[in-house]
């Protein structure tokens, strides 16, 4: 039995405008459940809106979630008013942690005077601020000069990311933290230089902490080698890396460098129907660069680095709890109730059979998504039934949670 995994990466029911991702809160939950998480906490977007506003829009689409959800804030703005904005999320409405971007320039970037103002006012209140590093900039014209030579395919989606402009970006964030009180957390890390620059952070004691996902620990850049337009089921960002990077960040989930295994699900489907276009790669099939951003794997995570972790020897079973439930409640707010099997905690339980083999299929998931990048994949450990709050909600292959059940975490300002 192990504590109720804990995803902190998930992008639900969002609407990009251009696209939207497939998966509503009643589905994505309902997928995490299965897979062993009972807890997420979601990317709101700002959007167009004030944040306290885009707060409230995000409540009543999570409405809907069947496990315990909190809020993520990502602020593509900062303009007045936006920092008062920031200290009644954290004040008053358990938001305790933010997310910039330093990719996708004119769209969600902030530039670095808005992130050294954010990360500032983080700082003076406990609160977190979660990076995307990737140089934006850079990225657009090398993505532009791609498509321009005819390099449409979505094999270029990769060339035109390297890696060491994740590498930049994250040493420019930490440089820019450092005149500030911030706690700082990297999403999706995927990239050596990237994991050089958190560890050399944390090793100088800096309160700068990254995740890696799934994907980038089990899949490589080979996959865009794929005949076709396959390849575009792995188009997220930052790409999948080659086996250098893999390796290395295998070795910093041993070293502690890397302090949580998140998703990111971010889920497209592959064909256009039955969702349309609108929520599909197919947007992309003449222009890599047109397809929505994005890989699913909410319901795969606590199992897959049990197989490819665990049995693997890689990492130990307390490191396994540790890295998909303790350290992400720990680091956002939720500990000891998330978590962690101890009195006061939430009875979020997870029964898992170690030596159940199995066949990652996305026909068999609860997602709505219509594939998983580890189709096909065999792994050894299964969950097998699942308790949120003491209410068992998954029971085998059978469904007991509901629509709805899932409460509205309100999380406390940390200092990790
Ligand atoms: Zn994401």
């Amino acid at each position: 039995m192990i504590p109720g995994g804990v995803d902190v990466h998930t992008h639900l029911d969002w609407n990009f405008g251009i696209a939207r991702t497939v998966d509503t809160f009643a589905s994505g939950t309902q997928a995490a459940a299965f897979g062993g998480t009972t807890t997420v906490v979601d990317f709101c977007n700002q959007g167009p809106s004030s944040p306290l506003a885009a707060l409230e829009d995000w409540h009543q689409r999570a409405e809907v979630a069947a496990v315990d959800v909190g809020a993520h804030m990502i602020l593509n703005r900062v303009e007045d008013g936006t920092l008062a904005d920031v200290e009644a999320l954290i004040r008053n409405e358990g938001v305790t942690s933010f997310k910039l971007f330093m990719a996708y320039p004119g769209v969600l970037m902030l530039d670095d005077a808005s992130i050294f103002r954010v990360m500032r006012a983080a700082g003076e209140l406990g609160a977190v601020v979660c990076l995307h590093a990737e140089n934006g900039p850079v990225i657009e014209v090398l993505v532009r000069e791609a498509v321009e030579a005819g390099n449409t395919a979505p094999r270029f989606h990769e060339s035109t990311r390297p890696s060491v402009l994740e590498g930049e970006a994250t040493q420019r964030a930490i440089t820019i933290a450092g005149l500030t009180d911030a706690t700082i957390y990297f999403v999706h890390l995927s990239a050596r230089e990237a994991l050089d620059a958190v560890t050399l952070a944390r090793q100088a004691g800096r309160r700068v902490h990254a995740e890696t996902c799934p994907h980038y620990l089990f899949l490589t850049s080979d996959e865009y080698e794929r005949e076709g337009f396959d390849a575009a089921k792995f188009v997220m960002t930052p790409p999948l890396r080659s086996r250098e990077h893999q390796d290395a960040l295998w070795q910093g989930l041993g070293t502690g460098a890397l302090s949580a295994v998140s998703t990111d699900h971010c889920p497209f489907c592959f064909a256009e129907q039955p969702y349309g276009m609108l929520y599909s790669k197919q947007q992309g099939i003449d222009d890599f660069s047109k397809i929505p951003n994005g890989a699913p794997g909410i319901e795969t995570r606590v199992a897959l680095m049990h197989d490819g972790g665990v049995r693997t020897g890689r990492i130990s079973l307390n490191r396994w709890v540790e890295l998909v439930a303790t350290a992400p409640a720990k680091l956002f707010g939720l500990y000891p109730t998330k978590g962690s099997i101890t009195p006061g905690s939430d009875a979020d339980l997870v029964i898992f059979d170690p030596n159940e083999a199995w066949t990652i299929r996305a026909a068999e998931h609860h997602s709505r998504i219509d594939y998983s990048m580890f189709e096909g994949r065999e792994v050894t450990g299964r969950v097998k039934k699942v308790f949120l709050r003491g209410n068992l909600i998954v029971d085998g292959s059978e469904w007991l949670g509901r629509d709805g059940m899932g409460r509205f975490l309100k999380r406390t300002a940390t200092t990790a």
